[in-house]
């Protein structure tokens, strides 16, 4: 298939397109998606300003339409997730304006139902399933580690002590393979121990904030799940990583009216974002530099992230008129790293 050739030449990168439904009481609204393409082609325009270039074409490895659920957005992410366990890094991220479905794709709605659960949750509750049921030779530990980045300082999620202690970062070539290796690492048995984690970690990312979502959509959270599988027979020890980040918003902010903690806040996340898409770009053209060392969030990353690591990116849609701009800036992203 076509679709495979494209993987291929790109290495192991995926760009997968995710649309936000309209949510109850916007449903009047106009929308700027035109088309959705089996092959993931993604046409979009803007209704109320239709001229003869109006409509865009976007091409990506999936596009899920608004209707699709976590269940069926999960089935094509699982593959990734099971690579794992056969020691392969992996790179998870959600990209989009805020308001986009960043978290509900990788976490769920809050106080979610199982079957509402996003990404992460799905992710470890394979994990455990796969691990538990390999009859191999093969004994799997899971730790996870969660922090959070916000004007370029790393925190720890999970640390009972909530001072907002900031956390250093050492070069991949470590021994114990720890990019962030002062944030602690909690060892996981069951989905259930995960959800406990989560849950304090979603409250601590809330401690200083004004507003919960005031300050997630500002800073970027990377849950870090470690996997070390020891071969009873030989010994042999085999590690894999995966990274399941939910980014700050790309939207941009009117440097106008901006100022202060804002203005400071915003030119982070601008720096991060696009130290990240310089990463990608680099990677997706097999380029010999890749400039890793520009932002906090490229350097956690750096593990699963070009190598053998596998990426994927969801790229995510708000799909009302009035998120045209936006919409075509992420998709640009989108565009020059996929
Ligand atoms: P972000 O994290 O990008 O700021 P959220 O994930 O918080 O965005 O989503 C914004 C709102 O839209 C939330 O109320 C969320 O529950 C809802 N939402 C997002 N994606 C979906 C979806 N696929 N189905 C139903 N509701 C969604
Ligand atoms: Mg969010």
């Amino acid at each position: 298939k076509l679709y495979n050739q494209v993987q291929d030449l790109k290495g192991n990168i995926r760009v997968y397109c995710r649309i936000r439904p309209f949510l109850p009481g916007q449903s009047q609204k106009l929308t700027t998606i035109e088309y959705i393409g089996e092959n993931g082609e993604l046409v979009v325009t803007n209704p109320s300003k239709l001229g003869k270039d109006s409509h865009r074409l976007f091409k990506f490895n999936k596009v899920f339409a608004p209707a699709v659920t976590q269940e069926e957005v999960f089935r094509d992410t699982q593959p990734l997730i099971r690579s794992v366990l056969d020691g392969y890094n992996v790179c998870i991220f959600a990209y989009g304006q805020t308001g986009s479905g960043k978290t509900y794709t990788m976490s769920g709605p809050s106080m979610s139902s199982v079957e509402n659960w996003g990404v992460n949750y799905r992710a470890l509750n394979d994990l455990f399933n796969i691990s538990q049921s390999r009859k191999s030779s093969i004994a799997y530990e899971v730790g996870v580690q969660m922090v959070e980045i916000y004007n370029e300082q790393v925190r720890d999620l999970l640390c009972s002590d909530t001072s907002q202690k900031r956390l250093g970062i050492w070069s991949t070539t470590q021994p114990n393979g720890l990019a962030v290796p002062d944030a602690s690492m909690h060892p996981v048995k069951s989905t259930a121990n995960v959800l406990e984690l989560m849950n304090i970690g979603l409250m601590n990312r809330a401690v200083g904030a004004t507003a919960l979502n005031e300050r997630s959509s500002r800073s970027h959270s990377i849950l870090t799940v470690h996997v070390r599988g020891i071969d009873l027979e030989t010994n042999d020890i085999l590690r894999g990583c995966l990274h399941l980040v939910d980014l700050a918003g790309s939207e941009r902010v009117d440097r106008s009216e901006a100022r202060g903690d804002r203005l400071r806040e915003a030119q982070h996340i601008n720096k991060s974002l696009s130290a990240l898409g310089d990463v990608i770009f680099a990677l997706a053209q097999k380029s010999s530099h890749v400039p890793y060392r520009n932002s906090k969030l490229t350097q956690v990353l750096q593990s699963s992230l070009g190598g053998q690591a596998k990426t994927l990116m969801f790229v995510q849609l708000n799909p009302d008129v009035e998120s045209y701009s936006e919409t075509i800036s992420t998709l640009k992203f989108a565009e020059r790293v996929s």
